[in-house]
């Protein structure tokens, strides 16, 4: 997808020029991959532009930076700040904010220095992520090659950039391949996710999706869907599933801040809602952009007004 430049990248507190936004080339971050990040979405409602569940994401960015042993240097709330004014100088109405934690250069080598870790927040606009006729008719997923990143190798919970190019491994093969995206497993054969996004499966309307404990990144959408469909009355349940319980669901969908809520139209060509979605996929990304949008009202708080 293309990049669109807007105004100003905001970098350890000051605003920069988009085009000036630049770090060295022997940061050992780009050479290691020792950086964690964020992706968020802004959304246009009836009261202005709002963030969907900033706080959470600057958390998650916050507890990735905790288990790379670095210090952001800024808090949940500076970061807050720092993404809300960012929206307001690029003028954007929607879009995505990429928030980025790297390192300083000035040392080589795989152990890096990590005291000196650097904040940057990007924003642009974004549309959809897989495509508009995959977001129609549903995506075709290929059960990839490459397991998901494992506990034991790099930690899957953590939003690390090192890390993707096991999902970009497995989504370029898929891509190439014909399909839309990757469907990731574990070693012990259970689905993990899709190269950037949550699985959840529908059958005689339970809605399951993998738990955390099967190498998944515990998305802030995917947790947005469990509560939204707990408080429409489905049964929800995180347990394990393998491959072939993909095959024969009623009904399945990607969730991802970039993906949205995204319906699977099949997994290694056996079709699983035909298609477009079923019901419940249906109601669920109508309650989502009604949620995101501010058509709602906001039990849960996770809208932040410009
Ligand atoms: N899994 C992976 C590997 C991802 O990159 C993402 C996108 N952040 C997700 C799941 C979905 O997470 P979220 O809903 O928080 O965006």
């Amino acid at each position: 997808m293309k990049l669109t430049p807007t105004s100003d990248i905001w970098m350890d507190g000051k605003f920069i020029p988009w085009d000036q936004a630049q770090v060295h080339v022997l940061t050992p971050s780009l050479h290691y991959g020792w950086g964690v990040y964020e992706g968020i979405r802004a959304y246009p409602t009836e009261r202005g532009p709002a963030v969907f569940r900033l706080r959470e994401h600057l958390q998650r960015l916050h507890d990735s930076a905790r288990v790379y042993m670095m210090d952001p240097g800024h808090s949940v709330d500076e970061l807050t700040e720092a993404c809300l004014e960012l929206l307001r100088r690029t003028g954007l109405e929607s879009g995505y904010l990429r928030p980025l934690v790297y390192l300083e250069y000035g040392t080589m080598g795989v152990a890096p220095r990590l005291d000196s870790a650097r904040v940057a927040i990007a924003a642009w606009p974004w549309g959809s992520y897989l495509g508009e006729k995959a977001e129609q008719e549903g995506c075709r997923l290929m059960v990839s090659s490459w397991q998901r990143n494992g506990v034991h190798a790099v930690p899957p919970l953590a939003k690390a950039t090192g890390a993707y190019v096991n999902s970009a491994l497995a989504k370029v093969a898929a891509i190439r391949a014909g399909y839309d995206d990757a469907l990731m497993l574990t070693p012990g054969g259970h689905v993990a996710e899709a190269s950037a996004a949550n699985v959840f499966a529908v059958r005689d309307g339970v809605i399951t999706t993998p738990p955390v404990s099967d190498n998944i990144l515990p998305g802030i959408t995917r947790d947005t869907v469990i509560t939204l469909a707990r408080d429409l009355g489905h049964e929800v349940r995180e347990q394990s599933l393998t491959r072939s319980e993909l095959y024969v669901a009623d009904e399945a969908f990607l969730t991802g801040t970039a993906a949205e809520i995204v319906p699977i139209a099949s997994v290694d060509d056996r079709p699983v809602t035909g298609a477009g979605s079923g019901p419940v996929t249906q109601r669920l990304r109508q309650a989502f952009q009604d949620v995101v949008h501010g058509r709602d009202a906001d039990p849960h708080g996770w809208l932040t007004h410009l």
